[in-house]
Order: structure tokens, then sequence, then C-alpha cells
């Protein structure tokens, strides 16, 4: 098959490939043809074809030379040029009779719509002149080594911010046009990887090998291409799991005050997808670079690694590098989406995003809005999110399911950006302060936690168990507000505190240890039948833990009925019960 390279200094339109294509159909008549076009912003203008030993340029940048050299007088076009073997000098028009009518229409027309110049640059943000065929998040290039993304289309000029260091950008320099925006690599080959916004690697792990690329930017999937919520996505922590489930595909926010383990929480459901055929995505928006490594180092201790790719923007990283990430991590998930994969993606966190996005705009001129936010902060968020789906069967059945985290000053949940991103998911985690400080961790505060998406998320042997707990805890907030004040309190009333206490204390869980959702419905199991009622509150954590080895020692089938049959059987019952007065007398005794 022989190649015809086509290279033009801007995308060419199907009309004009069509046109090009049939010309060189009569010239090789009855040979096949393949054609590859690439784009040389170099040429300024029109196209230059390579076909095999010929070479026809059409170009301004061949023109400009040639009327240079004519000049001098060193070059004279001759009929005896035609179809000269490579090389040949550059710029010489040589187009024979058949092609003349092709190459017409590339005629170079100097105008100022493809090429433009800086007139501003500074703070990651350029303005340039003259650049007027620019389209709205089109990627733009800076003389063949920067690239920019056009963000504001003004009359005259135009605003872009720089993906790269501005120091490289100075006033005068030429930019062009693409056609395209900004994408990253993605598949499979991420996972492992660190890599920043532009998905090029940072973990000094070696070049990243990848055959495709996705744009940042991509639609939602249609309503008729998803499907419903309804499989849970597990985050191996007792407190969410049972209460506030999440299913894949769902949008969760994690909210809460700084400091509140919110991170935490993100990376425990991280560690928990191991063996769960969950591909994580974890991107870091504008933290520091410490925290990222810690992430990193935690995830590699337990092994979440091999299924995870931190897509990270530190917090000296501009703020369009800080603006991108999440995108970029976004169309990384969608890849793997779209191949059938259930991915989870976390962004840590978008108040930062709106921040790096407000600077940003401001720099841009855009007029600002509430606390300074640009008007359309809300499209910001509810476009990522948005792209967060579950899809039918028809179209793979893949999903995303997003963890958003968002910071709070104050508690204050009604503040600009929290309130947008509430409306926006299904549903928030709220992480307290004073249950932080109280030693309650995770922090979540039940009351003001929810999950739209609800028990269709949960299997059956969960949701048979979590109305109990929310009653008990529920009761249990109330009571204690009262309590508080007399000490006088009937035997009803002090034990119900007293169950409350103790449930309270089977939610308690530490840093990166997930439960299995079995061991949870174990543990719940005897917490919700008061089987902790003559335990102490201090010991009860211990109890936990050591009841669960028992049940894996003695009692390994209760575990495995539940897994394969997803609910609690009446026998199962009675076997968590008949254990855990065995292991109470055990435990009773060690404690004597
Ligand atoms: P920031 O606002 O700085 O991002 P954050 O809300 O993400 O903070 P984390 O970094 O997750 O909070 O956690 C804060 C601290 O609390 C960490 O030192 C972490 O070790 C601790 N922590 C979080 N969750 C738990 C837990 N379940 N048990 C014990 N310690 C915890
Ligand atoms: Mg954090």
């Amino acid at each position: 098959m022989k190649n015809i390279k086509v290279f033009s200094a801007s995308a060419l339109d199907a009309q004009n490939r069509k046109k090009i294509e049939a010309s060189f159909a009569k010239k090789h008549v009855g040979e096949e043809l393949s054609f590859s076009y690439e784009i040389d912003v170099k040429l300024i203008g029109g196209v230059l074809i390579i076909d095999g030993a010929d070479y026809y340029d059409a170009s301004v940048k061949g023109q400009l030379s040639a009327l240079k050299k004519a000049d001098t007088d060193e070059h004279k076009v001759s009929a005896k040029n035609k179809n000269k073997a490579k090389p040949i000098a550059p710029g010489e028009i040589i187009a024979d009779e058949g092609f003349l009518a092709v190459l017409n229409d590339f005629k170079p027309q100097f105008s100022s719509s493809r090429a433009g110049t800086v007139i501003f640059s500074g703070d990651g943000v350029v303005k340039i002149q003259g650049l007027q065929d620019a389209k709205y998040g089109e990627l733009l290039d800076i003389e063949g080594s920067v690239m920019a993304i056009a963000l504001n289309l003004e009359e005259n000029e135009v605003g872009a911010i720089v993906l790269a260091d501005d120091d490289k950008v100075s006033s005068g320099m030429i930019v062009h046009t693409t056609g395209r925006i900004v994408e990253v690599p993605v598949g499979e080959e991420l996972l492992g990887r660190v890599v920043n916004s532009l998905g090029v690697p940072v973990d000094g792990m070696g070049e990243l090998v990848t055959t495709k690329k996705r744009p940042i930017e991509a639609h939602a999937p249609e309503i008729v291409e998803r499907g419903k919520v309804n499989q849970p996505l597990q985050t191996g922590i007792l407190a969410i799991d049972s209460m506030i489930p999440i299913g894949k595909g769902q949008r969760e926010l994690i909210i809460g005050d700084r400091q509140t383990g919110k991170t935490a929480i993100a990376i425990d459901t991280i560690i928990n997808q191991k063996d769960k055929n969950v591909m994580c995505i974890y991107v870091a928006i504008g933290q520091k670079a410490s925290t990222i490594s810690n992430v990193m180092h935690t995830l590699a201790e337990h092994g979440a690694m091999d299924y995870t790719t931190i897509v990270c923007s530190t917090a000296r990283d501009s703020s369009p590098m800080q603006y991108i990430a999440p995108f970029a991590g976004c169309a990384m998930a969608e890849e793997l989406m779209y191949q059938g994969k259930d991915v989870l993606i976390v962004y840590d966190d978008l108040t930062k995003h709106a921040v790096a996005y407000r600077a940003m705009s401001l720099l841009l001129k855009r007029p600002p809005g509430r606390e300074a936010y640009p008007g359309d902060i809300f499209y910001l968020h509810s476009r990522l999110l948005e792209r967060a789906a579950k899809l039918s069967a028809k179209k793979g059945g893949g999903s995303i399911t997003a963890l958003p985290i968002v910071e709070t000053l104050a508690g204050d949940i009604s503040a600009y950006i929290p309130t947008n991103i509430i409306s926006i998911t299904d549903g928030q985690i709220y992480l307290e302060q004073e249950l932080f400080n109280a030693g309650i961790r995770p922090a979540v505060n039940v009351g003001l936690s929810v999950s739209r998406v609800g028990s269709s998320a949960q299997i059956k042997a969960m949701k048979s168990i979590s109305g109990k707990l929310r009653l008990d805890l529920s009761q249990y907030r109330e009571l204690a507000v009262f309590a508080q004040f007399g000490s006088d309190l009937d035997t009803a009333t002090s034990a119900m505190l007293e169950q409350g206490e103790r449930t309270t204390e089977s939610l308690k869980q530490e840093l990166n240890s997930p439960l299995d959702i079995e061991h949870q419905i174990i543990i719940l199991y005897i917490t919700i039948k008061e089987f902790l009622k003559k335990i102490p509150v201090k010991k009860i954590r211990e109890f936990n833990k050591g009841f669960l080895e028992y049940v894996q020692i003695n009692y390994q089938h209760i575990i495995d009925n539940i897994h394969k049959t997803k609910e609690l059987g009446m026998e199962d019952c009675l076997d968590i019960e008949d254990a855990v007065k065995q292991y109470s007398d055990y435990f009773f005794k060690l404690n004597a």
C-alpha cells in the first residue's frame, strides 16, 4: 500500500481531504492508497504533500522561502524540476498540472485568524491579539513549544491559560490555533503511576508508554446510556457502608473542616477495593507535595498502587495546571469506564480547585461574582461531576464513582462552594470537628450525612440491620443532650444511653483498616442485638476485634454464607449468637 503524507498548518476538513484523496486516486489508478494527515504549524498556512519521492509544496512557508530565493536569483522554477526526488530544497513549488487545481485551493491566505501575537504574559495567563478563529477551550500553540487553552474570547483579543511555567512565554511570540483540545494519555498502563495534570509521569519510574489519548473535556453520558445505580461500592468503613451506602456510579461528597479525616476516608475506600476489580484514580489538587507523597506511600504499603493512578497538581503548580487536574483524571477514568470497567475517582479537593479557577478567572479579568468566584463556577463542577455515571448494560455496564472532597470553614456547609457541590452530588458524608476531637473516628455525623441512592446499593443482609442501627443512634443523640442536665435517669433511659454509647464505640474504626462487608455485618449484628451490654465501653473495640478472629477460626461458614447469599439467614444468626456467647465467656475469663 502506498502512503501519502499530508502536512497542513491547521486541521483539514473532510471536504478538502476528499479533494486531495480524489486527485491522488487519479494519479495512482488501481493502486491502494493510504493517507496520513499531520499538523505542522510551522507551515503557517497551506499544505505540503509527500507522495513517495514526489513532493508538493503549497505552504506559506514554502512560498516565502521561494520568494526569498527568487530574489537572489538562485532559484528558477522549471519544468524539469517536476517530480524531483527527495531531498528537495525547502520551499520549491513543484506542481504538475494535474494537481495545480487542488493545491490552488490551499493558496496561502495571509489572514490574521490562524496566527496571533502574545501581547501580555504573566501568572499563568496570556493575552493574544489577532487570533480571530480561536474557539472556547481550544488548544493554542505558542511557537511550537508551549501549549495554552483559550478561555476568553473577546472582540480584539483572546485570553488563554498557559500549561507550563509562564516564564517560557514572552510578548511578541507567535500563537497558532490547533483545532484540538488538551489530551492526556489514557489506558491501563497508567495504573501504578503518579502523573501530573498533563499525564506526564512524575514518579521517576521511567517513561509512560500508552497507545491512546483522550480529550480532557468530554460530554457526560446521555440519560438513555445510563443504567441504575444499584451495585454497592464498599468503602470498608462501618459507619458509611451501613448508614450512608454508596453505589457504583454515584457521586458522594466528603465534606468537613480541615483535618477531620476527609482524605483518610477516601484512601481507606481505595485500599478496600483490593481484589474487587475496581480501578482507582486519586486526583490531588493544590496539595502539598509531602501530603501527596504520604498518600502514595500509604497506598503502596497496602498494595493499592497496583490498581491506582495518582494525578497530582501540587500547591506550587500554576492555577491552570490545578484547574485541569480533575478533568485529566476524569478522562483517564472515562477510558476505563467505556471499556466496561468500574472506576473510583477521588477529587481531593474541589475547594482548592475552585480557588485555582477563581485566581485564573480574576487574572483573565472575568467579572467576579459571589465570594469573587466567576459566574460559571457551578458549571465548572457540574460538568465535571456529571461525567461520573453507571452505564447501561448495552453500553458495557462500566461505571465511574466519584468521591469529591470539599473543605468547610468552621463547619459552615452553607457557604458558596459547599452548597453548590452538595446540590450536584447524590449525597454527602459530613465529618465534624467536634466528633473528631472527642475521639469518634471516623468523625461521621450520621444526622447530617445522607446517600440519595440509599439502600438500593446495599446487600440484603446489611439492609436488614441498618434500620435499627440508625434508630439506636438517633435516640442516643437526642437523649445524650438531655442527660447532660440531670443525673436522675430512669432505667429505660439509661439503658438506651448505654446502648447508644456501645453502638458509637462499635462504629469507631482505625486508620487504613477497612472491614469486609461480611465482618461489618457480624459486628453490627452483635451490637444491635445488645450482646455488648455487659462489655465495658472501653473494651468494646478490643472485644469486636477478638470476636471477628474467633468467628474466622471457628465459624468461617457464617462469613462464607453471607458472602454467597448476600443475606443473613436464620441459622447464621443463631450461629453468631452461639459464637458471641462462647467468646464473651472466654473474654471475661481473660479479663477477670
Ligand atoms: P486536610 O484538611 O489537611 O486535608 P483531612 O480532613 O483530609 O485534612 P486527614 O489528613 O485525612 O484529614 O486526617 C487528619 C488526621 O487525622 C491525620 O493525621 C490522620 O492520621 C488522622 N485520622 C484520620 N482518620 C482517622 C481515624 N479513623 N483514626 C485515627 N486517626 C485518624
Ligand atoms: Mg486531606
